[in-house]
């Protein structure tokens, strides 16, 4: 793997390393993949209990690549985990399976891995960000850590694992959305999307003791207390609103194509953001 480290800190304990420092662990098809393959090694390791997902370099993710090389003929190059395919269609088609298969697709199913997983969060997490820590059981944040959905910015109603009323608050979740603003970890923490803000020093011990008090309990019990949650939200609706979500992230990438010729609207964005990118004219 290019992008991702896969290590075994202690007993029962993975942990796997957003490993692009120099790309602020910007996330290309390939990373995405790599994080799966990582992911489901653990999960079928039954020696693992836990999962930590951290990251190299100064942040935990600076979002999408928005500078990858065909995105939709890349698909051909990886065994994909779903079956909509069709990623070269024309229109909208092809754009809507990728992001079906490669955002959505991945994060449910990273969500449901049957073991706890803990997001190590420092630095920034903007956007496609979100989605590597949205799915994760437990968040622990450095006191410098800031999180950030910019999609809204970009004329597209919130990224496409659209879990934001859950993971933040209605109220939250819009003023997150409308303003477009860095949310801090300490405000991360109030309104519930983050667990425990620790000093940058302690953020990896802090972590791996987490990781370790629950790697003491009985797997299956693990197994089954993650699935008793995670089905109490999918009994009050958090399925259906996360297609709800999807669907209309996908209608705004669909308008930006018409009126803008690109999937996003570019009028509010630094064109320096974007230099070097499709969306760059
Ligand atoms: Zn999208």
């Amino acid at each position: 793997m290019d992008y991702i480290l896969y290590e075994e800190p202690l007993e029962h304990i993975a942990r796997i390393v957003l490993n692009r420092p120099e790309k602020r662990n910007a996330q290309d098809s390939q990373m995405i993949y790599e994080l799966n393959d990582a992911l489901d090694r653990a999960a079928h390791d039954d020696t693992i209990k836990v999962i930590i997902i951290s990251a190299n370099g100064p942040d935990f993710s600076a979002g999408n690549d928005l500078r990858e090389e065909d995105p939709n003929g890349n698909m051909l190059n990886f065994k994909t985990v779903g079956t909509w395919t069709g990623f070269k269609d024309e229109g909208h088609a092809g754009m809507m399976a990728r992001e079906k298969e490669i955002y959505l697709g991945m994060c449910e199913r990273w969500r449901n891995i049957p073991k706890p997983t803990i997001a190590q969060v420092h630095g920034r997490c903007i956007a496609g960000g979100l989605l590597v820590v949205f799915p994760c059981d437990i968040v622990i944040a450095s006191e410098g850590a800031r999180f950030m959905d910019n999609t809204v910015s970009m004329g597209i109603p919130g990224s496409e694992y659209f879990t934001h009323p859950m993971e933040l608050g209605s109220r939250k979740a819009k003023e997150f959305l409308f303003t477009a603003e860095e949310m801090s970890a300490e405000d991360a923490h109030k309104c519930g999307l983050v667990n425990h803000v620790v000093r940058e020093d302690a953020l990896s011990d802090y972590t791996l003791a987490m990781a370790r008090k629950i790697a003491k309990q009985p797997l299956f019990a693990l197994k089954l207390a993650k699935e008793a949650v995670n089905g109490a939200e999918d009994a009050a609706g958090r399925s259906a609103s996360l297609n709800i979500g999807f669907a209309l992230h996908q209608l705004a990438h669909s308008h930006c194509m018409q009126v803008y010729g690109m999937p996003i609207d570019p009028s509010q964005v630094n064109p320096a953001a974007l230099k070097g990118s499709k969306y760059s004219k």
